[in-house]
C-alpha cells in the first residue's frame, strides 16, 4: 500500500522552509501531496493557480511530489485521496502548540490519519511566508527565502 502524505498549507508563497520540510518528508513516504488549502474568507498575495505552479516547478524532477488544492475539512480531503499522514513542519514551541491542537481534532474526527511533525533546521526558523510577503510589500530583499522556481517578481499584483 502507497504510503501517501499530504503537506497541506496555504503557501502565500512557498519558501525554503516548506521545501525542507517536504524533502524531509521524502524520507519517510512513497508519496507527498502538496495540498494547497482554499478557503474564500482568507485573501491570499497570490493566486491559487500561480502557488500552484511555482510549487510543480520546485518538484518537477521529483516524481514522489504532487501537487493540488482542495476546500473543506482537511481530513476529509486525506479521505478522498486516500492518505493516512499529514506532514506538518514545527518551528518553534508556538507552532508546536497550535499544531497539536489541531492533530488533536483531526485524531478524534478520524484516528486512522496520524499528524506527522518535521523539525526545520535552524536556519529556516524564521522563515514565513507572512514575514516575506512583508518583506515584498515592503521592498526588502527576500530572495534567500524563497527557491528559484518561486519567482515573486513576476506576479506582484
Ligand atoms: P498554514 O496556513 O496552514 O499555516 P503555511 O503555508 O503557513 O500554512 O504552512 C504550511 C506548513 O508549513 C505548516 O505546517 C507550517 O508550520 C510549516 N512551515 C511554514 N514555514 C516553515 C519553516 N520555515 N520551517 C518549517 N516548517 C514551516
Amino acid at each position: 500500500m502507497t504510503k501517501r502524505a499530504i503537506f497541506p498549507g496555504t503557501f502565500d508563497p512557498f519558501t525554503n522552509g516548506h521545501l525542507d520540510i517536504v524533502r524531509k518528508g521524502l524520507d519517510l513516504f512513497d508519496e507527498i501531496v502538496i495540498a494547497i488549502g482554499v478557503n474564500a474568507l482568507k485573501k491570499t498575495m497570490f493566486d491559487l493557480e500561480t502557488r500552484k505552479r511555482w510549487i510543480e516547478e520546485c518538484f518537477s524532477t521529483e516524481p514522489k511530489v504532487k501537487v493540488d488544492s482542495y476546500s473543506g475539512l482537511t481530513i476529509n480531503y486525506c479521505d478522498q485521496i486516500d492518505a493516512r499522514f499529514i506532514l506538518r513542519g514545527l518551528r518553534t514551541i508556538a507552532d508546536f502548540e497550535y499544531e497539536k491542537q489541531i492533530a488533536m481534532v483531526n485524531s478524534d474526527l478520524n484516528p486512522s490519519i496520524q499528524s506527522i511533525f518535521v523539525l526545520s533546521e535552524q536556519k529556516y526558523t524564521a522563515v514565513s511566508s507572512t514575514v516575506i510577503r512583508d518583506l515584498i510589500v515592503h521592498g526588502g530583499d527576500y530572495t534567500q527565502y524563497l527557491p528559484d522556481a518561486v519567482k515573486v517578481e513576476q506576479a506582484r499584483p
